[in-house]
């Protein structure tokens, strides 16, 4: 008989790994809170299409992309804009989150997956430390793997006991609180990039942007730790003063929702259970990228769960290892950088543009030269407010490789243990 498989949460790489694991033949159920055609965000997103590629799963056709252009990048007090290396992104496209989803679930139905939607799940059933099953509201469906796609405030890792050993809380100083609407486009001419960003955007210490796409305009304002409706209405009347195009009518979203912004937990399985996309926190902490690390990861899981025999802890390792492995000098690399940039505080900020500390390179990619450097010690030197949040990032650059270096490939409870500590201490 083929082993039995829960997916709480119709979140992005859950319904893909249902889909892998059901055309493997395991007996799989996902189970979602909303109603299908509720699910998806009424605005579009970025992918890139590879983790289609890496899970083997068939991607969106064509008709359903369009070109994603880079971000030019502005200092708090704008005196600063540094634009993008390439007019259009190479590797990344738009979709509509809303199509996004469908396409999955459409493939994790044909693939055989039974979709119950309105069933809230509500906890994890264990037997010992073992998870056996998800509690919905509508029964207990018990199971031999509980997959959690139920994004970052998952009820089911947050019921985990602690002997689990997974972290349930994502706390607020880790979360980008967004607001994200389209707005008419007034027709309106104004000498500005397509796509305009801004860090600590009218003091408030996050990110925002706007962006003209030729239908819409799309702005995104992002707070850490919290957001009001006062956070908006700033970002908004300030934007519309640079950006004259940026109407009144809200045409689509007008939505706040939440993006969690630090590194991937340091364990996201344990014995009959293994959580996937937000809910393990799988993003990039500076550029996001969870809708791509999400689906990618699917395709881990299920190498790891067609090799298991029972879905402990130990034989599950498999997955996080292989996430870790692709995954591990970008998040770690970014999560120093978006330490700097929060610690630094705006008027840090606004030196480290102008004084050309912060350019093009640090933020698009490119090899420094000599005299980037002489500006950047001359800039560093200069401010010196700015160093301790320097320092860490240095001290952080230093470690990185070994953090890297001693991720077991197998498992062993004592060397995995002492990965994390020193994964949780970076
Ligand atoms: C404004 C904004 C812009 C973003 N832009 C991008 C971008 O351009 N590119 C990108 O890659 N990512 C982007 N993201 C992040 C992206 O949305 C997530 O990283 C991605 O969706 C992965 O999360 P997920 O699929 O695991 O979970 P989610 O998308 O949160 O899905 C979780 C699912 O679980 C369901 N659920 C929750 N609780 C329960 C329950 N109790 N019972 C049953 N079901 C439940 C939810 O209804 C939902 O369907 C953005 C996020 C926001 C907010």
């Amino acid at each position: 008989m083929s082993a039995k498989i829960v997916v709480a949460g119709a979140g992005h790489g859950g319904i893909a790994a249902a889909a892998l694991l059901a055309r493997k033949g395991y007996d799989v159920t996902l189970v979602e809170q909303h109603e299908e055609a509720a699910l998806g965000y009424d605005w579009r997103d970025c992918i890139q299409l590879y983790c289609f590629e890496e899970t083997g799963l068939e991607p969106p056709p064509e008709s359903e992309l369009e070109p994603l252009y880079n971000l030019a990048y502005f200092n708090p007090r704008k005196t600063v804009c540094i634009p993008p290396r390439r007019e259009r992104s190479s590797v990344s496209m738009f979709i509509e989150r809303k199509y996004l989803v469908r396409h999955l679930l459409r493939l994790a139905g044909e693939s055989g997956v039974r979709l119950r939607f309105s069933c809230r799940a509500e906890s994890a059933v264990m037997n010992g430390t073992r998870v056996v099953g998800l509690k919905t509201a509508d029964g207990v469906l018990p199971c031999d793997l509980l997959i959690d796609a139920a994004g970052m405030d998952s009820p089911v890792r947050r019921s985990l006991p602690d002997s689990c050993g997974i972290q349930r809380e994502i706390s607020r100083s880790d979360t980008l609180y967004t607001y994200r609407a389209l707005f008419e486009d007034t027709g309106e001419s104004a000498d500005m990039p397509i796509y305009c960003a801004y860090f600590y955007h009218c003091g408030n210490k996050g990110f925002n942007w706007v962006f003209r796409d030729g239908t819409y305009i799309d702005v995104l304002v992002g707070s850490v730790g919290g957001i009001t409706p006062q956070i908006v209405e700033n970002a908004l009347s300030d934007f519309r003063a640079d950006h004259p195009y940026l109407g009144q009518n809200l045409l689509r979203g007008g939505a706040y929702s939440k993006i969690p912004l630090r590194r991937t937990l340091p364990q996201f399985v344990c014995d009959g259970y293994a959580a996937i996309g937000d809910s393990a926190v799988m993003i990039e902490p500076l550029s996001g990228s969870g809708l791509t690390m999400s689906i990618r990861s699917a395709a881990y899981l299920c190498s790891a769960v067609e090799a298991a025999k029972t879905f402990s802890r130990a034989e599950l390792w498999a997955y996080e290892e292989a996430y870790f492995r692709r995954s591990l000098h970008t998040i770690l690399h970014d999560d120093a950088l978006k330490d700097v940039m929060m610690q630094m505080g705006e008027k840090n900020m606004d030196a480290m543009f102008e004084k050309k500390v912060i350019t093009t390179k640090e933020l698009n990619g490119g090899k420094q030269t000599a005299s980037d450097m002489w500006h950047k010690a001359i800039g560093v030197l200069t401010t010196p407010s700015v160093a301790p949040a320097l320092l860490r990032m240095v001290r952080r650059g230093r470690i990185e490789p070994r953090v890297i270096r001693s991720l077991p490939h197998e498992y062993d409870a004592a060397r995995v243990a002492e990965w994390q500590r020193a994964y949780v201490r970076y």
